[in-house]
């Protein structure tokens, strides 16, 4: 089955407890528009042409959101699969944003940052021009081999080409600081599923059900993919939850240590060494693909889309699956591990935290002024004349470093953290009830969700009661 077919399978799976007509779950599924644009680009003194897409799977509110993602792999059916999950992902955490996705055919790692900078440009020049880039109709971010450098080039292409627009820092999120970016976008996809993870770990309940030890620290995982999400989510869970994470795997192979990565270290030699290779931190594996198959309590796939399927589902020794990357895992594969105990926290709402935090980006780009820049320090007047009220009448002294940090004012970053963390907890405590009144798994159970929320835009449930 195709990507496509396997996000709609589910949509029909979950659609069926919920009165759908058949219309109406056809238009549900179906891309709204699509475009498919071939870029020409100077390159070494010749053209060389780059084939890219955007889809647009839903516009029930504007604008529609969705990454961009540059890679080789990049097709027509991916792009509209991921521009669906996006539609179901925003409903879930009550984004208001329709779905879309887009894409370049490209290996980003053959190229140098000036011609990728040309590439980028005219590639977004294309879809400014046919409306497929802009603040009120369809917003991009980082995906897959894109990063804030590719969204400050774009919004520098949209700026040029739509002076008159105001608000021209809000046609993509996920941008550099200075160019209207918002503090914890970068690490906010892995940070919502830590998020999600230690949700998981409050429900007692569910962590008997799965079979895991009661404290997350006590749980051996292994992530797949030191990217972006795979990165920032293993600095979380290690320095937050002092979590033992027994192994990384890249595309080369696998960093594995039975007693746990030193992830900071690890950060680290990456950054130097642009590998998970040639360090002391644990042996290292020369196959990629034994990755989803190392014995472990949380398994988390973070790299790319079906990686576990039937050729690997009966070696998976885990208890949890926590489905970080879109689509890590096709139907048949979740079928068997459903029948098999282990629980899998799935895509559409593990990863939503990027759009979380995009959409305070471009609400922020939108009011033209940073979170907590009017009320930080009234707030933090207050709160020092409130301590020095409760000092005068019971004539103690607070310690001043207490008092520094009762009295902080909330930055930016605390509020992003803060209204993150809300949204993932909020959708994870939603999915639950319904999960405990429909039986079902926790994938079936965010389909339901985010169909039910879904239905109010198109039938007669969604109009006022007089
Ligand atoms: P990324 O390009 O930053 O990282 C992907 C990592 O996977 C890279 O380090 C790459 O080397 C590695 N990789 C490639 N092939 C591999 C293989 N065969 N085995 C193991 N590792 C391999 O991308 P990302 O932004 O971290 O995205 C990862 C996944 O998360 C994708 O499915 C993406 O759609 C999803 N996602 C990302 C965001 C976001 O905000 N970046 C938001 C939601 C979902």
């Amino acid at each position: 089955m195709s990507f496509k077919k396997n996000v709609d399978h589910y949509v029909e799976q979950s659609a069926k407890n919920l009165n759908f007509t058949s219309d109406l779950l056809e238009h549900i599924k179906a891309t709204h528009s699509l475009i498919k644009v071939n870029v020409g680009v100077e390159i070494d003194g010749g053209i060389k042409n780059f084939t890219g897409w955007r889809a647009v799977h839903s516009e029930h509110i504007l604008p529609s959101k969705g990454g961009l993602r540059y890679s080789n792999s990049v097709d027509q059916d991916d792009t509209e699969a991921l521009a669906a999950l996006m539609t179901y992902k925003c409903a879930i955490v009550d984004i208001p944003y329709g779905g879309s996705k887009g894409g370049l055919r490209i290996n980003p790692n053959e190229y140098n940052e000036n011609q990728l900078r040309n590439i980028t440009k005219t590639f977004a020049t294309k879809l400014i021009k046919k409306g497929f880039i802009s603040p009120a109709i369809n917003v991009p971010a980082p995906d897959v081999g894109t990063s804030e450098r590719e969204m400050g080039w774009i919004k520098d292409v949209y700026k040029s080409l739509r002076p008159e627009d105001i608000n021209y820092r809000a046609c993509v999120t996920g941008k550099p600081r200075h160019g209207g970016g918002i503090a914890g976008r970068t690490e906010a996809t892995g940070r919502g599923i830590e998020e999600v993870i230690r949700e998981f770990f409050r429900n007692k309940e569910e962590v008997k059900k799965a079979k895991l030890n009661e404290n997350l620290k006590d749980n051996r995982i292994v992530i797949q993919g030191f990217g972006n999400v795979g990165r920032h989510l293993a600095y979380e869970l290690y320095n937050r939850d002092n979590a033992q994470i027994i192994a990384i795997g890249e595309y080369n192979g696998i960093l594995y240590n039975e007693n746990g990565i030193d992830i900071n270290k690890l950060i680290e030699c990456v950054l130097f060494k642009k590998t998970i290779e040639n360090n002391d931190l644990g042996k290292f594996i020369r196959n990629p693909k034994e990755i989803v198959e190392v014995e472990c309590d949380i398994l988390v796939p973070a790299a790319l889309e079906g990686v576990i399927n039937k050729d690997n589902v009966e070696k998976v020794k885990t208890k949890l699956i926590v489905e970080a990357a879109n689509g890590p895992i096709d139907p048949a594969s979740d079928k068997i591990l459903f029948n098999k105990g282990v629980t899998v926290l799935p895509d559409i709402y593990v990863n939503a935290g990027g759009v979380v935090v995009s959409y305070f980006e471009w609400v922020k780009n939108l009011s033209h002024i940073r979170f907590g820049r009017m009320e930080k320090r009234y707030q933090e007047h207050k709160l020092l004349e409130l301590i020095k009220l409760i000092e005068k009448t019971t004539n103690t002294k607070t310690d001043p470093e207490l008092i520094k940090t009762i009295v902080h004012g909330a930055d930016e970053i605390d509020l992003t953290n803060s209204g993150l963390e809300d949204s993932m907890r909020n959708s994870f405590n939603e999915i639950l009830s319904i999960k405990k009144q429909i039986k079902k798994s926790f994938r079936e159970s965010a389909y339901y969700l985010s169909l039910k929320k879904l239905r109010k835009f198109y039938t007669k449930e969604g109009l006022p009661r007089h």
